[in-house]
């Protein structure tokens, strides 16, 4: 088994909802264990700030698939939850976004699929959910993911737990 973790954003729907049936998506696939998953957070666009806020959160999944299988399957995932694709508008919004980070230790260089994911160091909303499961994981050829986070400002990730804050409100 091979330890991944994939990044989930939603910032269309309910996006706690479509966080819940993706992550029971991945529950479900055939050879892997999900694991756990981090904290949600809400956090600032980026890239194309005219949207509403994502809910983002990073889940571990303990899995026999190969890389481009995980990949094909977190797709299949991604069209079951109505995920639409706007050609001229790669960082628009949309329900559900599943991103491949990490898949053990491999780095991947493959038309489909680079492995750890290109823009992740860059992206506090990927590894402030991330530090809550493994700050102290080596991100290959980078840095441990604590000392990424710490590199950013991660000003716009705000703590999103649909039990604390949200209910009753
Ligand atoms: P970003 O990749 O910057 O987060 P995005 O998630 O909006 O942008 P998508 O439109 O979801 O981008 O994906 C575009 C393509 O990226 C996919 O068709 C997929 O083949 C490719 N891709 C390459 N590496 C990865 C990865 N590590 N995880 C997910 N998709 C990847
Ligand atoms: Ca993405
Ligand atoms: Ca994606």
């Amino acid at each position: 088994m091979t330890r991944a973790f994939i990044g989930l954003g939603s910032n269309q729907g309910d996006s706690h909802e479509l966080l819940d049936r993706a992550l029971a998506e991945l529950a479900e696939l055939p050879r892997s264990v999900l694991v756990r998953c981090s904290p949600r957070y809400w956090t600032a666009p980026v890239g194309d700030a005219d949207q509403p806020e994502f809910l983002n959160a990073v889940a571990e999944l303990d899995t026999a698939l190969e890389p481009l299988e995980l990949l094909g399957r977190m797709q299949r995932i991604e069209n079951d939850l109505g995920r639409a694709r706007d050609p001229d508008r790669r960082w628009g919004p949309r329900t559900i976004d599943l991103d491949l980070l990490l898949f053990g230790h491999a780095v991947i260089r493959h038309a489909d699929l680079v492995v750890p994911h290109p823009r992740m160091a860059r992206r506090a909303f990927v590894l402030k959910p991330l530090a809550d499961l493994v700050p102290r994981l080596e991100v290959p050829g980078l840095a441990r993911v604590v000392e990424l986070l710490d590199a950013l400002d991660a000003g716009g990730v705000r703590c999103a737990q649909p039990d604390a804050s949200e209910k009753g409100a």
